[in-house]
């Protein structure tokens, strides 16, 4: 199991620091972010250390994933929320601030007034069809080559 002193992430997972942990086997933990963007937001982590999913091993990225619903639903049960959005942010450019890799659970309460604000600005007008065609048969071609 990979282990790199200087994360925080892994230091919650040999318990040298503290964390409000919620579930955990002997591959994946989840626990209570400390910076509550809304109240109940989690995180789920794989014990070892995978720094963001361009380098996620499939075998961790299944079994992390296959504990979601659960966990989401463990948080629907107890809080009232209406809402909640999976997010994973890799790399400092998509506002990754921990370099082992997470999936934030956040649940929502209020569409425009709970804190979570992405910033998502639509540029569907810059792209025909033609386009959408050309980077779809590009992105298959460097699938081809890796599967
Ligand atoms: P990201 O910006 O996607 O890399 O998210 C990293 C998250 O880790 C942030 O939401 C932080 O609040 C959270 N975080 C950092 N240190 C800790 C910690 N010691 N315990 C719990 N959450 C933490
Ligand atoms: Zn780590």
């Amino acid at each position: 199991m990979a282990h790199d002193p200087d994360c925080i992430f892994c230091k919650i997972v040999a318990e040298e620091i503290p964390a409000a942990k919620v579930y955990e086997d002997d591959y994946a933990l989840a626990f209570m972010d400390i910076s509550q963007v809304t109240k109940g937001h989690t995180l789920l982590i794989p014990k070892d250390h995978q720094p963001n999913i361009f380098e996620l091993q499939e075998e961790t990225a299944a079994y992390l994933f296959s504990l979601a619903p659960k966990i989401a639903r463990a948080i629907e049960s107890e809080f009232q929320l209406e809402g909640m959005n999976l997010l994973n942010n890799n790399h400092e450019t998509a506002d990754q601030s921990v370099f082992h890799f997470h999936l934030h659970f956040l649940p929502r309460y209020d569409k425009d007034a709970d804190g979570y604000k992405p910033k998502w600005q639509t540029h569907s007008d810059q792209y025909t069809a033609e386009d959408l065609q050309h980077m779809a048969a590009s992105v298959k071609k460097q699938l081809d080559l890796t599967t």
